[in-house]
C-alpha cells in the first residue's frame, strides 16, 4: 500500500511529507498544526515510519478535535499511539503496509 498523500482530519486536509533525516534534525517526524502538515522521515525503518505516522496523525487528531488549548501531552499521545497500533496490529492490520511504498 502507498504511503497516503495526505490525510483528513475532521475535514482539515493535512498533507504528508517526506523528508530526510538532516531535514528533520533527528527527528523521525512531526506534525505542524497551524500549517496541516506532517512531515515523515523516508529514510527511517518501515516498521518505525509507520508507528511514527500514527503517532504525529493523533497529533493532529487531538488538535483538531480537542483544540489547541486542550491538546494532549506528548506522553499521552505516546500512550496513545502504542495501545492503538496495539489493537490494529491484534486485529489483523499491517501498519507497515501503509508506508511500504511511496514517500519519495
Ligand atoms: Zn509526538
Amino acid at each position: 500500500m502507498k504511503t497516503p498523500d495526505n490525510v483528513k482530519i475532521n475535514g482539515i486536509v493535512y498533507t504528508i511529507i517526506a523528508k530526510r533525516d538532516f531535514e528533520l534534525r533527528d527527528n523521525v517526524g512531526t506534525t505542524f498544526a497551524w500549517q496541516q502538515e506532517i512531515h515523515l522521515n523516508k529514510e527511517s525503518p518501515p516498521t518505525q515510519r509507520a508507528s511514527v505516522l500514527l503517532h504525529e496523525i493523533l497529533h493532529a487528531i487531538s488538535h483538531e478535535y480537542l483544540g489547541a488549548d486542550e491538546d494532549l501531552n506528548e506522553t499521552q499521545v505516546t500512550g496513545l499511539t502504542a495501545g492503538l497500533r496495539n489493537v490494529l496490529v491484534n486485529c489483523g492490520i499491517n501498519l507497515i503496509d501503509m508506508v511500504s511504498e511511496g514517500l519519495e
